[in-house]
């Protein structure tokens, strides 16, 4: 079957898992996502995953209220492995085939990530699950998404959101606002328009990773992009 991508990084924002709860997963958005994930992985896409910790902890949350930075961020990096546990459940509950591989140490419930091993298990038709962020503070999980994407050789980051793409300004605010088909990376800079932070944003620049920002909340559109090639969302190339 032919399909637009070989090899994607999905990243999924923690915050969208609250769905309408003020706190916690939301099973039913958990499992619409694992059926997205497993409709593009059936059809032969190899497929990785990292998603966020927002709907639990963020560092820089904790550090407002007088924590200290560092220990937050370890605190989020735990948050994406409890979201990153969840997402293997939903997948697992369907047979997909799943590896969790977390940059910080936990044998117990995840592999450590070794580079070689996620691109086998990517081989092998596995939906690798990236936990724990890069391993260290003072980065967020689109910086991991970025990382990883170059690591693994990715053909394209695909940002997963509530919204269907990149515009001129703020959909949720301003409802004139325009949407791009696709934009160059200097464009967004120029613009300062929020795509990720600028540190996963310039990762992906250096290595000409491209990014597609799309509505994830929309049912088909994963595979509408990855599988039949369709210009869903915003490219940034
Ligand atoms: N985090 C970190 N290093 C990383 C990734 C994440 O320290 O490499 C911490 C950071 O505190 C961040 C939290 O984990 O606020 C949750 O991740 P993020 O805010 O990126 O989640 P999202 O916004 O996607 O839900």
């Amino acid at each position: 079957m032919g399909k637009k991508y070989n090899r994607v990084l999905l990243k999924l924002s923690g915050e969208a898992l609250l769905g309408e709860q003020g706190h916690g997963i939301d099973a039913d958005i958990l499992s619409t996502y694992a059926q997205e994930i497993k409709a593009v992985q059936e059809a032969g896409v190899e497929v990785s995953v990292v998603i966020g910790g927002g709907n639990i902890f963020r560092g820089v949350k904790g550090a407002t209220q007088g924590m200290d930075r560092v220990q937050g961020d370890y605190m989020g990096m735990l948050a994406t492995m409890i979201n990153s546990m969840a997402l293997q459940d939903a997948l697992e509950q369907i047979e997909v085939q799943t590896r969790l591989m977390s940059a910080i140490r936990m044998e117990a419930i995840a592999e450590p990530y070794i580079r070689r091993r996620a691109v086998r298990h990517l081989e092998k038709g596995r939906v690798v699950i990236f936990g724990a962020g890069t391993g260290n503070p003072y980065f967020t999980t689109d910086t991991a998404g970025s990382l990883r994407a170059i690591e693994i050789e990715a053909d394209v980051i695909l940002k997963g959101t509530r919204v269907d793409g990149i515009f001129d300004s703020d959909p949720e605010k301003n409802k004139e606002a325009k949407k791009f088909d696709q934009i160059t990376g200097d464009e967004v800079l120029k613009r300062r328009l929020s795509v990720m932070d600028l540190t996963a944003f310039t990762l992906c620049r250096e290595n000409e990773t491209p990014i597609i920002v799309f509505n994830m909340n929309k049912k088909g559109n994963l595979k509408r992009i990855v599988v039949d090639g369709e210009p869903v969302g915003t490219t940034v190339i």
